[in-house]
């Protein structure tokens, strides 16, 4: 690695050592960007990189709210604005007990690749809470999310910082956020929360979009080899907003999806995933995935264990980050796995990638090929501002264009230097030359 890109490196881990999810978002992209340093010597005069990996600001507050017992109860909430350079802070809200400052770091500074590699106009960001929704009554997510809105308000807005969902935060905790957002500061601003529900303001083909450009990049890779989906057999994990939509659009497309799963265990399916049972257990119930046994007794639940040592020819890790380790990644090539595409930020973790980087398979890094999700909550800003609503089939012709375009400039970068088929090196080289090109063109502020 080149001497400035290592003294980075140096630096942020002396900087935040205690923060390894973030350390490992950061060297994952440093490691790719040794030929850029050498054509564009202003990013180190300027020291773009640097300021490209301090966030620009982090909010942390205190929530204070009542659960159904009238007991009070104590979370902490953070909001990060990590880079505003092509656009107002945009990312999601995660609830979930393990969130912390580390999580919120990594996922906001994925979150500036990702978005500048959509080509619109949008910033890096994240938030979230290490509130559990799991086991809370209605109620008691409704007062959390009005209580976060009520410090988080002061921050967020159309031009400055536009939140949306992200784990534990769907339609229905967007609706409680943005009306209460609403009631403080008496203004009906659509644009300035994303996912909302249709009839809020919110965009036809949101909630599908990530699962579904998922498997649009997917298909892209595949193209790359003159194969498609039909008739393969795929792995999905999680069963939450992403999983579901990215089953929907692989079974769309004549692939057949034997697993699934959450964090209790994995259900595998041989005769195909019956969608409408999982998403009647888990966008309607709210139950566990092991239910699905009982509609389904053909399909058997493995208690406690992930869906990866499952033969299948694609694999998809929709739950969450470090889900698929090297142990994981050797058995999948084992038993012919040809292509993952990431669905869940950071899922794989570096050792696990370093084996699919060896076999060549095609891999679809996160940040290129599950930009679909951010890149539709643009569209519907976009939608909001114009007082428009498009309707579904117009959406996704632009997603599917936007991944499309993603997937060409990761092919672009890859092959301009040399490393044939990495998408992990050409989605971040692509990603990081837009942002550092306007971090340049702002001069120092
Ligand atoms: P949901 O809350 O809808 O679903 C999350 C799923 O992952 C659930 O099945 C959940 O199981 C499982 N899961 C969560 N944490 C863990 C864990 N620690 N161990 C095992 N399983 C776990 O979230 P989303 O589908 O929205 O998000 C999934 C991933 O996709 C995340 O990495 C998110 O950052 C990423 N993403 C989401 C986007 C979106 O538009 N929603 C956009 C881009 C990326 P359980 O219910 O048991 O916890």
């Amino acid at each position: 690695m080149n001497t400035y890109l290592s003294q980075v490196l140096q630096a942020v881990e002396k900087r935040d050592p205690s923060e390894p999810l973030f350390l490992q978002a950061v060297k994952e992209v440093i490691e790719s960007l040794d030929p850029i340093i050498a054509e564009h010597p202003e990013i180190e005069e300027e020291a773009i990189l640097e300021r490209l990996c301090e966030p620009e600001r982090q909010i942390i507050f205190r929530i204070a709210w009542q659960n159904d017992k009238g007991q009070t109860q104590v979370n902490r909430g953070f909001r990060i604005g990590f880079n505003s350079s092509l656009g107002p802070y945009k990312g999601g809200l995660r609830f979930h007990p393990t969130v912390n400052l580390d999580t919120i770091k990594f996922l906001g500074f994925e979150q500036i690749f990702k978005n500048s590699l959509t080509n619109l106009p949008i910033g890096g960001g994240k938030g979230g809470s290490d509130f559990n929704p799991k086991g809370k009554s209605e109620c008691e997510v409704m007062r959390f999310c009005q209580a976060f809105m009520s410090e988080l308000f002061r921050y967020v807005g159309f031009q400055t910082d536009v939140p949306a969902g992200d784990i534990g935060v769907g339609g229905r905790e967007i609706g409680f956020l943005f009306g209460q957002y609403k009631k403080l500061t008496q203004r009906f601003e659509p644009g300035v929360i994303t996912g909302k529900d249709v009839g809020l303001g919110g965009s036809l083909a949101r909630k599908e979009a990530t699962g579904f450009g998922v498997v649009y990049f997917a298909k892209a890779m595949l193209q790359t080899r003159k194969t498609d989906l039909s008739g393969k057999t795929c792995l999905v994990s999680g069963s939450g907003n992403v999983a579901i939509y990215c089953i929907k659009k692989l079974q769309d497309m004549g692939a057949k999806v034997v697993a699934c799963s959450d964090s209790s265990g994995s259900i595998h399916d041989p005769e195909g995933i019956d969608l409408d049972v999982v998403r009647l257990l888990k966008e309607s119930e709210k139950a566990r995935i092991s239910e699905y046994i009982y509609r389904r007794p053909r399909a058997t639940f493995r208690a406690k264990q992930t869906v990866w040592d499952i033969p299948c020819e694609m694999a998809s890790p929709c739950a969450t980050q470090n889900e698929l380790n090297e142990k994981d990644a050797k058995t999948l090539l084992k038993n012919g796995c040809i292509l993952i595409a990431e669905g869940a930020n950071m899922p794989s973790t570096p050792d696990a990638i370093k084996v699919f980087q060896q076999k060549k398979i095609l891999f679809g890094p996160a940040k290129a090929s599950n930009a679909g999700g951010v890149a539709v909550s643009a569209l519907e800003m976009q939608q909001n501002a114009s007082l428009e609503q498009w309707t579904f089939q117009m959406v996704d012709q632009r997603l599917q264009g936007i991944m499309n375009t993603i997937h060409g400039s990761c092919l672009h970068y890859s092959e301009k230097y040399h490393r044939k088929d990495d998408n992990i090196f050409g989605a971040n080289v692509a990603g990081f030359l837009r942002v550092a090109q306007a971090v340049h063109a702002y001069g120092v502020i």
